[in-house]
């Protein structure tokens, strides 16, 4: 068995099963064995009953005092037994499980697992898990891996499959000898890997996680290192003639707005970098709102008036349109040809734009991958820009920029990362920071508040709209879901319609409906048709709206903090009071300890930091990765040791990495 078999050469895994792994892109057993466990949980010591706090996960010892009974509610079958120890009772139900029944007899005493939650006064647990007692006391103190999950497939199943792997892991090859291993304090790969699926306990767990961040720091640096040496010699092929200083200046004193000093600071230190001998490598960083588009826009502007073309890319097609209208307006007065591509433009039309930008007929394109597709060229390329750097590879980079001959290169990103890391980071790139928000920016006022608190939200939404403002609710599903027990946009749209009636005009927005709806439904947004967008979390990048005033947030403690401050970057972006309301659906102290990180706090850099500290054991990876750089789970904050020694490796140990260049060094995350 090796990494490249199909699952089904797994012992145990046929075709129905193998199947359902499919859904989750897992075919081959490489694919497997790197999916690693979402969390951990561990198996704690019973509770009692009576301290077990309303929407928890606990574990009680409890005796069954009642025989179990069966009733059929329509094509329901429901099993319930009731069960207590010395300071409280419970009621256990069980759906379309009827087999409970025989499972569970008075008198017996077992261990069940799950959420207790108080309806009308008595404590209840829906499906637990349940263990006899010498079962459970096997299993507390290990730590139990669960994975990513699609309907039909189990966790058991899963596990099992693993397993059935493990020859596999075990025959791991590492790439760093165990002089570099043991100086560097690092786990072999194999057992790090072993662990990753099977830890032994805690302490081994987070030695392998570490281990496994390492590599992916590793190859992320490895690379970036190689296009760093490529780039090192590159005499300007685009040199801007300082003549053109006038003609920026005026540009920028023709803006609706004066820039602010960090954004002056910004387009200078790009202009300076156009005019040297050697071409841009620019990181632009500056916090959701901070105003990248516009120092975008000047750099642009030197690129076309010193006659080449510039392209921008972003991740999602919404963003590419948004950029599109915004930028069209700005080079409307400089009688400059913009254009936009995504893959949902028209073949025809794409067709019409290859040719066009050929023959320089574009000056500037807006787009997203469909920029770097085969049969896009460009007449003269002199700048790239990827906004949202952090949802690029870096191989998306260097696609884009070898396009044309060699141009300059400006990407943005609102990751807030500590400048000691950036630099690292982004190895082959110099930094520009904007790191005040453009004047007249009031705070944005928040509040954490429980779901008793929607009717009043509603109601000030309401009042917001009167005054001619728009509001965002986000809920984290689409459509009613069996599993997860969450708000979702389709329903939560319906009723929300009901409760203003003709007053509101609400529309709803997710990341299925077909690239001309969702481009539609965000324009009439903009253009202030609808009052309340009812959205997933498409619209966490870029989306600018300064109109909004109101983002209220359902379920606010199934995001990471880092993603709750993007969300929350759709409002403030203009001159008016804004307000975010974080709904907090699942009171426990954990989530709303962390949610009061956001009441207290606007600044990215704060909350990245506050993030890390509130992480629960087995929460090893927090819900940061959305998004964030394209590793699977080094996280530069919680690892960032790991970032350092990997670079120090690579500096200290290049000739390893030149021997095996293609056959270890795991580059299989870039
Ligand atoms: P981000 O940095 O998140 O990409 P944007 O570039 O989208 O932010 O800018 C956010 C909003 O602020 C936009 O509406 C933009 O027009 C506006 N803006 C940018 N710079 C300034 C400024 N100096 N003064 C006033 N408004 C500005
Ligand atoms: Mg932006």
């Amino acid at each position: 068995m090796n990494l490249e078999d199909n699952i089904t050469s797994i012992k145990g895994i046929g075709q129905k099963t193998s199947d359902l792994f499919h859904h989750i892109g897992i075919y081959k057993i490489s694919d497997l064995i790197y999916t690693y466990p979402r969390k951990y949980v561990t198996y704690e010591e019973p509770v009692d009953i009576a301290s077990a706090s309303d929407g928890e996960r606990h574990a009680i010892m409890a005796i069954i005092v009642s025989h179990p009974e069966v009733k059929k509610v329509r094509n329901l079958t429901i099993t319930s037994v009731s069960v207590r120890d010395a300071t409280g009772s419970v009621r256990i139900t069980w759906f379309n499980s009827p087999f409970m029944k025989n499972v569970f007899h008075k008198g017996d005493t077992f261990i069940f697992v799950g959420e207790i939650k108080i309806k009308n006064n008595m404590r209840v647990m829906d499906m637990p898990e349940y263990y006899t007692l010498e079962k459970y006391k096997e299993m507390t103190k290990v730590w139990q891996p669960v994975y990513p999950l699609t309907h039909g497939l189990s966790n058991k199943t899963f596990q099992k499959a693993v397993k059935g792997a493990v020859e596999v892991i075990q025959n791991t090859e590492d790439y760093l000898t165990v002089e570099v291993r043991n100086e560097y304090e690092l786990m072999p790969r194999n057992k790090a890997l072993y662990n990753m699926h099977f830890p032994k306990d805690e302490e081994n767990l987070v030695r392998a996680i570490k281990r496994m961040a390492f590599d992916e720091f590793l190859s992320f640096l490895y690379e970036m290192r190689k296009i760093k040496k490529e780039n090192a010699v590159i005499f300007s092929t685009h040199k801007v003639n300082p003549d053109i200083y006038e003609k920026l200046t005026g540009f920028i004193n023709n803006l609706p707005f004066k820039l602010t000093d960090a954004q002056k600071r910004s387009v200078n230190e790009i202009y300076e970098d156009m005019k040297s001998d050697s071409i841009m490598n620019r990181l632009l960083q500056g916090d959701v709102g901070s105003g990248k588009t516009i120092v975008a826009a000047a750099a642009l502007y030197v690129t076309v008036i010193s006659g080449w073309q510039g392209a921008l890319m972003v991740p999602t097609e919404v963003l590419a349109y948004q950029h599109f209208n915004d930028l069209k307006k700005v080079f409307q007065p400089y009688n400059i040809a913009v254009e936009c591509l995504t893959g949902a433009t028209p073949v025809k039309e794409k067709r019409k734009i290859y040719e066009k930008l050929k023959n320089h007929e574009i000056d500037i394109i807006i787009g997203t991958h469909a920029l770097i597709q085969e049969g896009v060229e460009y007449h003269d390329l002199g700048l790239v820009i990827t906004d949202e750097q952090h949802r690029f590879g870096v191989r998306q980079r260097k696609k884009l920029s070898e396009k044309g001959n060699f141009p300059h290169m400006l990407v943005m990103s609102a990751t807030p990362i500590p400048r000691t890391l950036a630099i690292i980071m982004y190895a082959d790139l110099d930094i520009s920071i904007i790191d005040e928000l453009p004047k007249g920016r009031i705070p944005i006022k928040n509040c954490v508040v429980g779901t008793e608190y929607r009717r009043t939200s509603y109601n000030f939404i309401l009042s917001e709209v009167k005054k001619g403002h728009q509001a965002y609710v986000i809920c984290p599903l689409v459509e009613e879901s069996e599993v997860l027990d969450a708000e979702n946009v389709i329903e939560y749209a319906e009723k929300m319609k009901g409760y203003y009636g003709d007053s509101v005009r609400v529309r709803y927005l997710h990341g299925k409906m077909s690239n001309e709806e969702k481009n539609e439904i965000l324009q009439e947004f903009v253009n202030r048709e609808t009052d309340v967008l009812v959205s997933t979390t498409v619209i966490e990048v870029g989306i600018n709206n300064p109109n909004a005033t109101v983002m209220m947030i359902e379920n606010s403690e199934r995001f990471g903090l880092a993603q709750l401050h993007q969300l929350r970057g759709r409002v403030g972006r203009g001159s008016e009071q804004s307000y975010c309301i974080f709904i907090n659906g699942k009171k426990s102290k954990e989530s709303t300890e962390r949610l009061m990180v956001l009441k207290n706090s606007n600044d990215g850099f704060y909350i990245a930091s506050e993030d890390l500290k509130l992480r629960g054991p087995g929460d090893f990876f927090g819900i940061r990765q959305s998004g964030e750089f394209m590793f699977k789970l080094a996280d530069i904050y919680n690892h960032a040791d790991m970032l350092k020694k990997a670079q120090e490796v690579i500096f200290k140990y290049e000739n390893i990495f030149e021997d095996t260049e293609n056959k270890s060094v795991p580059l299989s995350i870039l």
